[in-house]
């Protein structure tokens, strides 16, 4: 297709921490941005903030707000303005109806109930192909599927090494564009990650199982990729892992030296205990020096150290 991301590509490392308001920032997020941040600035980089606020239901009033005066707090400095997803959804949309009529993607009426009785669906294919030849229009409830052939994605992690997915399996046919006329995941990120140019998606494990979709839809635009670099995801005494959805706890800044050290430990990192006690810059300045992410465990979680 036409390639509509019109900014240049920069050689240089770019990352960016992308939380979702639907809640205050939790320790599980500030391990994430922590893992960023050392990433660009131990590179030299840029880092960015992006507010993913395209899911008006889950958001909680306020927390953009809660969200960047904790980063403040804990010392994080972004580069340039904050991007929000919500002023990109007429961009979203574009390039949604670009795949359609690519023929990269075509549109479903499959309800969830449908496909929920599906054999396909229950051997663990996602989507069984039924609405592929059918040339439906675009219509609300109808989503946009791209169209996914036999293919291999192979990317190597930063912390889980190779890893391979045979994308047919794996992911299917997978949504693009939602029913409810909304961007689907994918699309918003990859689309943002690609046209900011970043070099680098430092981000939870939790993610890892849909790079391989996400990676197939970028391929689509012929830029640079980034690398990925999943880290683990912080779980409760339970293994539950923490997230606004459940209720995990707003960080208390009051504790932020502690707090920086405890992820500075959950990440691998083997910081002095006297740290806790020593400022936010001291602490930062030792990590800069320290930062190494072959320290970091190729776990998919780990309970939360305190
Ligand atoms: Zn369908």
């Amino acid at each position: 297709m036409k390639r509509p991301l019109s900014k240049p590509f920069t050689p240089y490392y770019r990352g960016r921490f992308a939380p979702s308001p639907s809640g205050p920032l939790h320790y599980g997020s500030l391990v994430t941005a922590v893992a960023s941040y050392l990433q660009a600035r131990c590179n030299r980089g840029l880092w960015q903030l992006r507010i993913e606020d395209i899911d008006p239901p889950r958001e909680q009033k306020g927390a953009v707000r809660d969200i960047l005066s904790s980063l403040r707090a804990f010392g994080f400095d972004w580069d340039g303005s904050v991007l929000y997803q919500s002023h990109r959804l007429a961009y979203y949309r574009h390039i949604a109806e670009q795949l359609h009529k690519h023929h990269l993607a075509f549109y479903c009426e499959c309800s969830r109930k449908q496909l929920m009785k599906s054999p396909e669906t229950r051997l663990g294919r996602l989507y069984e192909g039924k609405c592929r030849k059918l040339g439906l229009p675009s219509l609300t409830g109808h989503t946009l599927r791209m169209r996914v052939d036999k293919e291999h994605i192979k990317f190597n992690d930063g912390v889980f090494g190779v890893q391979s997915y045979d994308l047919l399996t794996d992911s299917g046919d997978y949504i693009v564009y939602r029913g409810d006329q909304l961007p689907s995941y994918t699309l918003a990120v990859s689309l943002d990650d690609l046209q900011q140019g970043y070099t680098e998606l430092v981000r939870g494990a939790d993610l890892l199982h849909l790079s391989a979709r996400q990676l197939h839809l970028m391929q689509q635009f012929n830029r640079q990729l980034p690398q990925l670099l999943h880290i683990p995801i912080i779980t409760d005494a339970n293994g539950q892992k923490l997230s606004k959805q459940h209720y995990a706890t707003a960080l208390d800044t009051r504790h932020s030296s502690f707090l920086l050290y405890c992820a500075l430990k959950d990440l691998g990192q083997e910081p002095p205990k006297y740290l806790c006690y020593r400022s936010i810059n001291y602490i930062w300045n030792w990590a800069y020096s320290h930062w190494r992410v072959s320290s970091i465990a190729p776990e998919m979680s780990i309970k939360q150290g305190f």
